[in-house]
């Protein structure tokens, strides 16, 4: 007989922080172990204790490689974790660079902040990581076993599904939707009696697939009218590569057109070259896209710019130009020196792709503040702000039933990855429509299964 205990200790009644240990009897798993972002008080919380003992863990299994749900793995091993990290090739080579990027800007923060390293590069090289294919059945332990189902969120994203016993249990990571640009459609599964699910956009219905490709050429077309500048702020991860296929295919189609791209991140151009080596975990339309295109990412005009000298020459380019650059929600990275200079032109257009966090920049941003603080210098905003939300690589509402709604009758749903109120109107939605009990989780509450 197995003692099964689920609690969470991150990404509770927030989007950000994920983590969630089970104890199976003597067995100790985590699922995720994710950074916190947002706002400042959020962010702190990277420093306290796991509210576990690391070294008392048996595994350590990771959905995919975002930050929020990686973000705090090396923070594990400096604490005595001692053991694997299971997750897809793709997961793995994301998640090296993300934390790798991490490490820098926790490390500047620290020191800012007069706070202590969150962990150190050699606890960054002992992450031992373990490859696994989708659908590989791993044995953890006896009669406890997992395999990863495709997310279709970004490149390599996993769906957890845990065998303990005759029970099932699953872990939906961050799901996307069907028709992603480039990732294969998310996997629906059938059984399960304890899901826990993301519901970041659970009350929430995304733009049409069309729409936001349309949307995007609309700001790229304005900008050569404006003869002006556009500054997108990036996600280096998947939305990048599928703002990159957009202006791929708009290029290649209209070769007399010529205003620059800068990509100006260079953890989105590493990211890129991970998404080229793993073209079999890309859709079946990205697959035959190649077939005529040997380069679905690169397109004349497009410069990649990834010294520090290249990327203050971008300034010195006249207009119209497009610039890509991160971090994807303004909290840092080389989009903040752009902003302070390209927010002043009211010509100029500024475009937010995907969630935006409450309390980061990014939020503020398409919220409609006034001025921005830029290393205390107050900035007016006068550029237009706009934020495409189909490029999100998150399912909408709709997309969430249709996934929840595939398993038959689970003995309980629980929430978790999003904010309070919207998982208080999605377990309504769920109870309504779905019939589905479901309980929100709640930080270090302990649930038996
Ligand atoms: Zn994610």
């Amino acid at each position: 007989m197995f003692d099964v205990k689920l609690t969470s200790w991150g990404a509770t009644e927030e989007v950000t922080g994920s983590c969630h240990l089970l104890k199976i009897n003597n067995y100790r798993l985590l699922i995720d172990c994710g950074l916190w972002q947002g706002s400042w008080e959020s962010y702190l919380k990277n420093w306290d204790e796991f509210g576990f003992d690391p070294s008392s863990l048996d595994a350590v299994i990771l959905t995919h490689a975002h930050l929020d749900h990686c973000g705090r793995l090396p923070k594990l091993y400096a604490q005595g974790y001692k053991g694997k990290v299971y997750t897809t090739e793709p997961s793995i080579k994301l998640a090296q660079i993300v934390l790798k990027d991490n490490y820098h800007i926790t490390q500047e923060k620290a020191r800012y902040h007069k706070l202590p390293q969150l962990y150190s590069l050699s606890d960054l090289n002992k992450v031992d990581w373990q490859a696994v294919n989708y659908y590989q059945t791993i044995q953890l332990g006896d009669d406890i076993s997992f395999s990863i189902h495709n997310a279709g969120h970004i490149l390599g994203a996993g769906i957890i599904e845990l065998k303990i016993g005759g029970r099932i249990i699953v872990f939906s990571g961050d799901i996307g939707g069907e028709n992603m640009p480039l990732v294969k459609d998310v996997d629906y599964l059938k059984k399960a009696d304890y899901v826990i699910t993301e519901s970041t956009y659970g009350n929430r219905l995304h733009e049409d697939l069309k729409d936001r490709n349309e949307k995007l050429l609309e700001a790229v077309k304005r900008t050569v009218v404006n003869n002006s500048t556009l500054l997108i702020s990036i996600f280096a991860i998947e939305r990048t590569q599928d703002i990159l296929k957009v202006l791929n295919d708009y290029y290649e189609n209209h070769l007399d057109f010529n205003v620059p791209v800068f990509l100006d991140s260079p953890m989105a151009a590493s990211a890129t070259r991970i998404y080229k080596q793993s073209i079999k975990y890309l859709n079946q339309a990205a697959q035959d896209t190649l077939n005529t295109d040997n380069d679905l990412f690169n397109f004349p005009h497009l410069k990649i710019t990834n010294q520090v000298r290249k990327s203050k020459q971008i300034n010195a380019v006249a207009p119209p130009k497009i610039i890509m650059a991160g971090s994807g929600m303004a909290e840092g990275g080389r989009v903040l020196h752009h902003l302070a200079r390209y927010v002043k032109d009211a010509k100029n257009t500024i475009l937010f792709i995907g969630f935006q966090v409450p309390g980061t920049l990014g939020h503020k941003l398409i919220n409609g503040t006034f001025n921005f603080d830029y290393y205390g210098k107050s900035v007016p905003i006068k550029a237009a702000v706009d934020q495409i939300d189909g490029f999100s690589a998150h399912a909408d509402q709709a997309a969430l039933l249709k996934w929840l709604g595939s398993f038959k009758k689970p003995k309980k749903v629980f929430l978790s990855h999003g904010n309070k109120e919207v998982m208080e109107e999605y377990a309504k939605t769920i109870q309504a429509k779905l019939k589905f009990d479901t309980l929100i989780l709640k930080k270090g509450e302990s649930i038996k299964l």
